[in-house]
């Protein structure tokens, strides 16, 4: 069998969007699959809206989203001569002609046949010309475009979409498309399907968005003499609204960065984006990257839209509410070294991130996280949500501060007399820390939860959390005393 040559061919016009990390993602699964090649093109042949920005966007993108690519990137603006001699044989071989149609002309034709409710498209007036008429209307300067001569055949023109079946429509349909503008440049159309020639590319994958280009290109592939690719069309992702999801509609929410500053682990958003537009058959949603590879195929991509579950107005959470949950499993279930390292950088960026926790202090770090990660949601609540391990400048939050604390005026003497007999005592455990309080609440005539409760707010600013006295130990005596008491500054 010949080796499979898969493409992720983005434009540099923006970020790189989940939809394109998805293409992306659908592609070196596929490559990795079969063994094949996963070759990374920038088309960035509209130099009007292509940036450097945006390519070292996509680059920093899929290098987070750990999508590697075998060859590439390829700069199509780099392969122009090839677009240009590809039209040129076209054109020579009579799969293309010179039209000379001004824009008013084809505007008034146009708005002729929407009055007659006839086809509107290219009426072929240039087809036919003679070469002497071509001659004639070159030397009098007149510009042109090439357009592709669609063969004059009844009947359908069409392929077979690995995802969809075999895709049709009327030849009638199909009218003469421009190949190389007035100015010489070739359409993406064209230089698309030129590339992933020379390119080898053996499948297509690619959204459902591109469905008009591929009938059209099939015509290209068939006159420059190539065997077509496996084409494979992925559903549009759509939001609750029914609107396909955008960068302009949909903001930041879209772009692969967002996922990456709001704490995401960089496989859970690939799990979830394999699930956006893909299904195993079965109820699993949990796939490491082998088992992902092992379970992905082209025929189980859906032909219907993906949601993303998402209501732009009403957001109850910031992104859809299962692509959270996956990113929770991952962040509760990893191996705690590699959570380690991935808070590491969350908690530099903070400003939060001790040296010491390298050396001596790294099983301490690690148990810290391994203890707080089951209330976590992101990355980045350990630096929020968990900052009081890590800083003294955390923020009480405001519930348990007025449920269990202000709620009580008493812990404001009593959490500081907590504070001198943790101080005294022979061995700052678990087990003496619970029965001082205990004592405490006791001699006070309380339930141990007012103390308790109070202590939490006091030493962690959080209303919920892993258990007391497992927190007190990886604070240490030192901080929990201090915090103790300190209580009074939360009572002003
Ligand atoms: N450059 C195109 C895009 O970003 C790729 C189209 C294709 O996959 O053929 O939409």
């Amino acid at each position: 069998m010949t080796e499979t040559r898969l493409r992720f061919p983005p434009s540099p016009t923006g970020y790189l969007h989940i939809g394109g990390a998805r293409t992306a993602l659908f592609n070196w699964l596929y490559a990795k699959k079969t063994g094949g090649k996963l070759i990374l093109r920038i088309e960035d042949t509209d130099t009007e809206r292509s940036t450097q920005d945006s390519i070292q966007g996509i680059l920093d993108g899929l290098e987070w989203l750990g999508i590697d690519w075998d060859e590439g990137p390829y700069f199509q603006t780099e392969y122009s001569h090839d677009h240009l001699a590809a039209a040129n044989r076209m054109l020579a071989e009579s799969h293309a002609y010179k039209c000379f149609c001004t824009k008013e002309e084809l505007e008034a034709r146009k708005e002729a046949a929407m009055a007659a409710k006839q086809v509107v498209g290219y009426d072929g007036t240039c087809r036919n010309l003679s070469p002497e008429q071509v001659t004639e209307k070159e030397s009098a300067g007149s510009p042109f475009v090439l357009r592709f001569k669609v063969p004059e055949r009844s009947g359908m023109l069409g392929y077979d979409d690995k995802v969809l079946g075999r895709i049709e429509i009327n030849y009638k349909e199909v009218d003469d498309f421009v190949i190389v503008r007035s100015n010489g440049t070739p359409l993406y159309l064209l230089c698309n399907v030129v590339d992933d020639i020379r390119d080898r590319i053996s499948h297509v994958i690619r959204g459902q968005d591109h469905m008009t280009n591929t009938t059209r290109q099939v015509l290209l592939y068939e006159a420059l003499g190539a065997p077509l690719p496996v084409f494979a069309h992925m559903p549009l992702t759509l939001d609750l609204k029914k609107a396909k999801i955008s960068k302009r509609k949909h903001g930041e929410i879209v772009a692969v960065h967002f996922y990456q500053e709001h704490g995401f682990i960089p496989w859970a958003l690939c799990n979830f984006l394999a699930l956006l537009g893909w299904s195993p058959g079965d109820d699993r949603e949990i796939f490491s990257r082998e088992e992902l590879i092992e379970a992905f195929s082209l025929e189980r991509i859906n032909k219907a839209n993906s949601i993303f579950n998402y209501r732009l107005g009403d957001e109850k959470f910031f992104t859809d509410p299962k692509a959270i949950a996956i990113n929770e499993h991952y962040l509760r279930t990893m191996d705690i070294g590699e959570i380690g390292d991935m808070v590491q950088k969350v908690l530099e960026k903070e400003g939060l991130w001790d040296l010491s926790y390298a050396g001596e202090r790294k099983d301490w770090y690690l148990h810290t996280l391994d203890l707080t990660r089951d209330r976590f949601h992101t990355l980045n609540d350990f630096a929020t949500l968990g900052r009081a391990y890590f800083a003294d400048d955390f923020q009480v939050e405001k519930k348990p501060l007025e449920k269990n604390l202000l709620k009580f005026p008493e812990l404001k003497e009593w959490l500081p007399q907590l504070a001198d007999r943790y101080q005294t005592l022979d061995l700052f455990t678990a087990e003496e820390t619970e029965r001082v309080a205990k004592e405490l609440a006791d001699e006070k005539g309380v339930k141990p939860g007012v103390i308790i409760n109070g202590m939490r707010t006091v030493v962690t600013g959080q209303l919920a959390g892993p258990s007391m006295y497992d927190i007190l130990m990886v604070l240490g005596r030192e901080k929990v005393v201090q915090r103790l008491r300190d209580v009074s500054r939360l009572f002003q």
